[in-house]
């Protein structure tokens, strides 16, 4: 099978696996990705869904690894590939000299992207009228798997040692949007700037379009080198329908934050 059906398929139905303590530990809900776990498959780390309801009907089947640390792909019980799982990152093991664990505070996405949710609440979260629908990002919060604020302090010890134990080469940094001015822009300042000064990595910061684009130089000045503001979805009704707090931010203002934003940072 092409390299590229097989990364389709397997991201679309899921994976089913004989050692789930295989490789690094998968996530259930959470913001961002999740309910997914990191495979190596033909020389690319993919997000492989493995708690979604498809992943456990999937035709795909990992054999538990053997010696040499890959395992069997089966579609259908036939072979199609021979896959391995990222080792589970040795920052994981560290804590805080308070007492948390540093995977409480950033996880290892991928192979080498260490990825925090700076804020782990929202304005608009846990309001029918309000909430995004695919949102979960109290999730993780309520089964205790993270905190609520991670401290500047915090993600810069994270983040070196993610650096110097792990390989870690880029962090992606999100927040939950915190208020209707500055929607997380200043606390995402805060950390960049921490966390550059403890360790040389390039970071993307997401968050809602702030209130006043002098955010933008702002959040470069500290540190942020690519920003990304999602729109999530661009027909009105879908928006009023599926994020209606988020809707009330024009497409319009999303548009034009996007220009204010390349501005400073560039394209792509
Ligand atoms: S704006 Fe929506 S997706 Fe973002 S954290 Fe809030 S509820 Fe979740």
């Amino acid at each position: 099978m092409p390299s590229r059906q097989l990364a389709t398929e397997i991201q679309s139905l899921g994976l089913r696996l004989a050692d789930p303590a295989a490789g690094a530990p998968g996530r259930r809900g959470g913001a961002g990705p999740s309910d997914h776990k990191a495979v190596n498959v033909n020389g690319r780390t993919l997000m492989i869904p493995i708690h979604t309801a498809p992943a456990k009907a999937s035709p795909y089947f990992a054999e538990a690894p053997g010696a040499d640390g890959t395992s069997a792909l089966l579609r259908d019980g036939v072979e199609v590939a021979r896959i391995g799982f990222p080792a589970s990152p040795r920052f994981y093991r560290l804590q805080t000299l308070d007492g948390v664990p540093y995977w409480m505070i950033a996880q290892l996405h991928s192979a080498d992207v260490l990825a925090t949710t700076v804020l782990q609440t929202c304005v608009r979260y846990g309001n029918r009228k309000t909430t995004c629908q695919f949102c979960a990002i109290g999730q993780s919060l309520a089964a205790g798997r993270t905190i609520n604020r991670k401290t500047p302090e915090q993600l810069a010890e994270v983040a070196r040692a993610a650096v110097l134990l792990d390989g870690v080469t880029h962090m992606v940094m999100t927040t939950g949007t915190p208020n209707f001015k500055d929607r997380g822009a200043q606390i995402l300042c805060e950390s960049a700037f921490a966390v550059k000064a403890a360790v040389e990595l390039p970071i993307q910061g997401q968050c809602e379009p702030p209130d006043d684009p002098v955010w933008f130089r702002r959040m470069k000045a500290a540190g942020i080198d690519a920003l990304g503001m999602h729109l999530e979805a661009v027909t009105p009704e879908v928006r009023a329908r599926i994020m209606p707090g988020k809707a009330s931010v024009s497409i319009d203002h999303y548009l034009a934050a996007f220009a204010e934003a390349v501005a400073v940072f560039g394209r792509g």
